[in-house]
């Protein structure tokens, strides 16, 4: 009899995954492996909201393992050690996993194959569709543009699709740790639940022909809430782009779009690991320090409503809706003038779907030390918010103390013939004309 081990790490799901389908190909028995590795949390990635979600995924998985005849095998300590352990216990001859993007996955990879040589198989176009280095211009190791990224991301051929697994053999007895729970405190009341059953519903149930008019709607709330499900692979992004090119349209387009930009963050990082926590392209900017201020923004007391909205939503949901993330980033870094790696870290701590590519590079963006063709771009918040929230109804949902301001004014409370009727509110952090000052300096208008 021969045994494989399929490890899993941010891939918790049955359908095309091609870590398991390896696996199963490769022997006659499969385990199921995931290892909570210590150095997650100690390297300030594993935020209760996430490991909430996590420990949804994980019960999901299992599950799902045992209705095909299988279980998940969890374990706790470096990974490349619990795996190797495991892989003598069992006599595997093969390990399969899925490549990784980040600093601490290639360092995890490389653990592995310290530990297992040859016998460890590693996986690429799991996490993403494309994999990183797959889709490069010539003589690069990666695209620092979007458009072009995309021109060849959509030419580039995709793997097929692979159907879920219908059964699966597992070892006997294989000894474990019981699954983990969701931490006693600090997760969101609004957490969505996590798990491949619970993606495959939203996704099933989601209208992706409203997308392209909708996506940036702050009140409509249209867009597929999917990210923390493809943070954590319980979908895979390939079989999405499969499905939303069978609808086809314009909504569907608009998605896959999306999706080509989540593959382009994972390509800048896998090949700028550093891109994490340094400027992409620095500007030399000399960022203001003030602790007050940037309590005052993680707070969602900024006095400016509609930023104040997107990071009480935040807080409620553990998620946030891409024009508020764009708008709110862009508040700390070009008006407050905030170093984007304190609202970059805020997000983390609290982002269900925080990912080190997605958000950090997305901070850059913003910020414009990163992949932005135009780094003095700036979002004035107040047009933000008549734009994208025109008559209120984001800001009343989110932001208590104005429920009762009908209509537009929410946007501005300053200028409310009764803002004494709302004296929980902040007055604004930064005067609305130094505000517009700002903005006019940061585009290098001033
Ligand atoms: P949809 O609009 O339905 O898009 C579908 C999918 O495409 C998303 O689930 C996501 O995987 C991907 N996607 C969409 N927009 C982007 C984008 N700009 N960059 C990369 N991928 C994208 N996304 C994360 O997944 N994790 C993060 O930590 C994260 N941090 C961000 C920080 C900032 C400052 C900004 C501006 C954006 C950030 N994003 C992040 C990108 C984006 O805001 C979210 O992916 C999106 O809001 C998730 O909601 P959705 O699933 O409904 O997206």
């Amino acid at each position: 009899m021969t045994v494989a081990i399929a490890l899993f790490t941010q891939d918790l799901r049955l359908h095309d995954h091609p870590v398991l389908h390896a696996a199963r190909n490769a022997a006659d028995r499969v385990a199921p492996l995931f290892v909570r590795d210590p150095r997650v949390d100690a390297a300030g990635f594993a935020a209760p909201n996430r490991l909430a979600f996590l420990a949804d995924c994980l019960a999901d998985l299992d599950g799902s393992l045992r209705a095909i005849g299988s279980r998940l095998t969890v374990r706790r300590g470096d990974t490349a050690e619990e795996t190797a352990r495991l892989a003598t216990e069992l006599g595997a001859a093969t390990v399969h996993v899925a490549a990784g993007v980040t600093a601490f996955a290639q360092r995890r990879e490389n653990g592995l194959r310290t530990a297992l040589g040859d016998r460890l198989q590693v996986h690429d176009g799991v996490l993403t569709v494309q994999p990183p280095g797959r889709v490069t211009p010539a003589g690069r190791d990666h695209y620092a543009v979007f458009t072009p990224y995309h021109r060849a991301w959509q030419q580039a051929h995709r793997r097929p699709v692979l159907p879920a697994p219908r059964a699966l053999h597992t070892p006997e007895d294989v000894p474990g740790e019981p699954l983990p729970t969701a931490p006693a405190r600090g997760v969101s009341p609004g957490l969505p639940p996590g798990g491949e059953h619970a993606a495959r519903s939203r996704r099933q149930h989601w209208d992706v022909d409203g997308y392209a008019d909708l996506h940036d709607d702050l009140a409509a709330d249209a867009t597929s809430h999917l990210s923390p499900y493809l943070h954590f692979g319980c979908l895979s992004p390939n079989e999405l782009v499969a499905l939303a090119e069978r609808r086809g349209g314009p909504g569907a387009e608009a998605f896959v779009r999306q999706l080509a930009w989540r593959d382009f963050h994972h390509q800048v990082l896998a090949a700028r690991p550093e891109a994490a926590h340094s400027d992409y392209r620095t500007r030399h900017d000399r960022w203001h320090h003030d602790e007050k201020e940037a309590e005052a923004w993680r707070q969602g007391r900024t006095g400016y409503p509609i930023v104040d909205a997107g990071l009480r939503q935040l807080a409620h949901q553990g998620w946030m809706h891409n024009r508020a993330r764009l708008l709110t980033a862009c508040f700390l870094a070009k008006s407050l003038h905030l170093d984007w790696r304190i609202g970059a870290a805020h997000f983390l701590a609290l982002l269900v779907d925080g990912d080190v590519a997605n958000n950090q590079l997305n901070w850059q963006w913003v910020a414009g030390t990163g992949t932005d063709t135009r780094p003095n771009r700036v979002l004035n918040p107040l047009l933000q918010a008549d734009r994208y929230d025109p008559d209120g109804t984001y800001v009343r949902r989110w932001v208590p103390e104005l429920a009762a301001v009908p209509g537009r004014a929410v946007h501005r409370p300053w200028q409310l013939p009764d803002r004494d009727r709302y004296p929980d509110y902040p007055d604004p952090i930064i005067p609305p004309d130094t505000l517009t000052q700002r903005l006019r300096s940061a585009r290098g208008l001033d």
